[in-house]
């Protein structure tokens, strides 16, 4: 038994940390992630396929408002919303999104709207 103990003592002394010190050292994303989903608004159409078709039921789509709005951390980063988007507006960055102290939702003005308050 002391055997063990002393294998694990130097392994845990003198190995490679299972550890990091997180968020000072990021974590470098697993192989094949997308990672956060991310929407140029100026190209979205606010059809609202991605609000329908999303698994997680994070994205709303208010036509009225002219307003796109997700919340990031029910999102499982499926890749659903960007197959299915008729005008390629979304897409995954690769990168995990950075961490947060609050939660909040996003929400993007789109171009629904703006093109209503226009003269
Ligand atoms: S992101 Fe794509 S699928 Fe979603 S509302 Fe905009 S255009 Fe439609
Ligand atoms: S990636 Fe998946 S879970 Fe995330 S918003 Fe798109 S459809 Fe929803």
């Amino acid at each position: 038994m002391w055997l063990t103990m002393t294998h694990t003592l130097l392994r845990n002394l003198f190995g490679a940390k299972a550890t990091r010190r997180h968020p000072q050292v990021a974590r470098p994303p697993l192989e094949g992630s997308r990672g956060e989903l991310v929407n140029d608004i100026e190209a979205c159409t606010l059809c609202g396929v991605c609000a329908a078709k999303c698994p997680s039921r994070c994205i709303e789509v208010d036509k009225g408002e002219g307003l796109w709005i997700q919340d990031p951390y029910a999102c499982v980063a499926c890749g659903v919303c960007s197959e299915l988007c008729p005008a390629g507006s979304l897409r995954h960055r690769g990168e995990y999104r950075p961490p947060a102290e609050v939660k909040s939702t996003l929400q993007l003005q789109g171009r629904a709207r703006r093109e209503k308050h226009s003269p």
